[in-house]
């Protein structure tokens, strides 16, 4: 443990780790990568960005009270006690801590592995295990979802889903609120004969230019039941852009649910499917309209770095991963000249995503592809990258914070007096619409890749699809 003086200083923290012998490293317990410990200097740099301890104030739900708690844990001085298991479930993994850290340290690592120790170790209550066990079997699966949803689908079609949220209970009618409506027509951009015609100007059309890279869009589990739109109109935009779209064969979940419920086995097996099927498909490029998955398969080298079956396979699979706005801005500054649709008057504001931000560090392209739209003008929003509670399944097992975070994020998108919050992942949709819903607020959410699809086609050119 690091006591004052000498030891206390940076440097003197992370030598320990590099000094830690070998007998020392078997003794302790497998709660996270030890050495990783180290190379926090415990400055407390991170504190501001991590939306539970701006919340709470609390040192136990920052980042730094978190190492300490797994520093702890590992090292025997700390028993898995109901609180220890209370500040690690609180965690977002949002990453935030990650991006403000001068020292490198890798946070959603450390949780990540802290959590498979927890699930391994700590026996949850009979209605946490129900809950846990049902996210687990349900979300990942797209037709079981789609089954699950049946009966909400048609109490929409009767026009009773307000009846239906003014008698179930709280937890239930936060779960419903969640949810978009189930059966609205998608609004899609239109499919183009001449690549890059519309998107990009006449200039796409050139051989070097168009076709000369293959994108596939990962589809995800979740966002494909209910945001099916935002990847749809992602490959018509890179399409339109001159890109060549891939198709997967087969498509699973990513894993995040798992990696964030401490399972990472099962997120190691669908990751074995997701690199198998993205390699044949010899995609240069992988996007995915959640950049939450995104941000998991760009991890997948890591995660599948000791198996010898497909650890290179992985590695490459995750350098290709890259985000919509970066693959337009890429063709966009290779064009002397280009159009991005008629003037689409609107103000909007940015949400920055974790995962785009802090796990694959994209957070100028979005900004700058909405700034070139005719007619947008953009509001910057104050905390854009902080959570917005979302994380996952994080606001359907913990409630309360998430609720918070959601409030927070909607004064602030609120106070830009925009009309629309554009952002890149549908787990954050769902999560500010619903507040905004709660709030009778008329400012609408969009996705990157249905706002473009609405502000370069015209909002009147988008072909509805059920
Ligand atoms: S991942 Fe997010 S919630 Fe967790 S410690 Fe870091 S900043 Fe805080
Ligand atoms: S995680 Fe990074 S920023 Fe936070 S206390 Fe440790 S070294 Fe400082």
């Amino acid at each position: 443990m690091a006591t004052m003086g000498d030891e206390s200083t940076p440097a003197a923290i992370q030598e320990q780790g590099r000094h830690f012998s070998g007998e020392q490293r078997a003794a302790v317990r497998d709660v996270v990568d030890y050495e990783l410990l180290f190379d926090c200097i415990h400055c407390g740099l991170c504190l501001e960005s991590c939306p539970t301890y701006v919340l709470t104030r609390a040192e136990m739900d920052s980042p730094r009270g978190r190492i300490y708690l797994m520093k702890g844990l590992a090292e025997g001085r700390l028993d898995l006690d109901r609180d220890a298991v209370r500040h690690l479930d609180l965690c977002l993994q949002c990453r935030g801590c990650e991006t403000a850290c001068p020292s490198g340290v890798r946070y959603g690592r450390l949780i990540e592995h802290a959590r498979g120790y927890v699930e391994h170790n700590w026996r949850r209550g009979l209605i946490e295990r129900v809950r846990n066990r049902l996210i687990s079997a349900i979300f990942p699966y797209p037709a079981r979802l789609r089954i699950a949803l049946a009966p909400l689908r048609f109490v929409e079609q009767l026009g009773k889903r307000g009846l239906l949220r003014a008698i179930v209970p709280p937890f239930a009618r936060d779960w419903l609120d969640l949810l978009p409506a189930l059966n609205e027509p998608m609004r899609l951009f239109p499919e183009d004969p001449e690549p890059g015609a519309r998107l990009l100007g006449r200039q796409t059309c050139d051989p070097e230019i168009a076709g000369a890279s293959r994108v596939v869009v990962h589809h995800g589990c979740v966002a494909q039941v209910l945001t099916p739109s935002a990847n749809l109109n992602s490959e018509r935009l890179v399409a339109a852009a001159g890109y060549q779209v891939v198709k997967l064969a087969r498509t699973v979940c990513c894993g995040a649910l798992d990696i964030h419920h401490g399972n990472v086995e099962r997120a190691r097996e669908f990751a074995r499917v997701n690199v198998t099927e993205l390699a044949a498909s010899s995609a240069d490029s992988i996007i995915s309209a959640a950049s939450g998955c995104s941000a998991v398969i760009a991890q997948y080298g890591e995660l599948l770095k000791d198996d010898s079956k497909f650890a290179a396979m992985a590695a490459q699979v995750s350098a290709r991963v890259t985000d919509l706005s970066s693959l337009l801005l890429d063709r966009i500054r290779r064009l002397a000249t280009y159009s991005l649709g008629g003037e689409f008057r609107a103000t909007i504001t940015y949400h920055d995503s974790c995962h785009l931000a802090h796990g694959l560090g994209i957070r100028e392209e979005p900004r700058e592809l909405l700034r070139s739209l005719p007619g947008v003008h953009l509001v910057e929003l104050t905390e854009s990258d902080l959570c917005c509670g979302s994380a996952g399944s994080y606001n359907l097992t913990e409630r309360a914070m998430a609720r918070e975070l959601a409030r927070r994020k909607v004064d602030n998108i609120i106070a830009t007096e925009a009309q629309y919050v554009v952002l890149s992942n549908p787990g954050c949709e769902f999560q500010i619409a619903a507040e905004l819903k709660r709030r009778r607020s008329p400012v609408q959410v969009v996705h990157l890749a249905d706002f473009l699809a609405m502000a370069i086609a015209g909002p009147g050119r988008l072909a509805p699809s059920s």
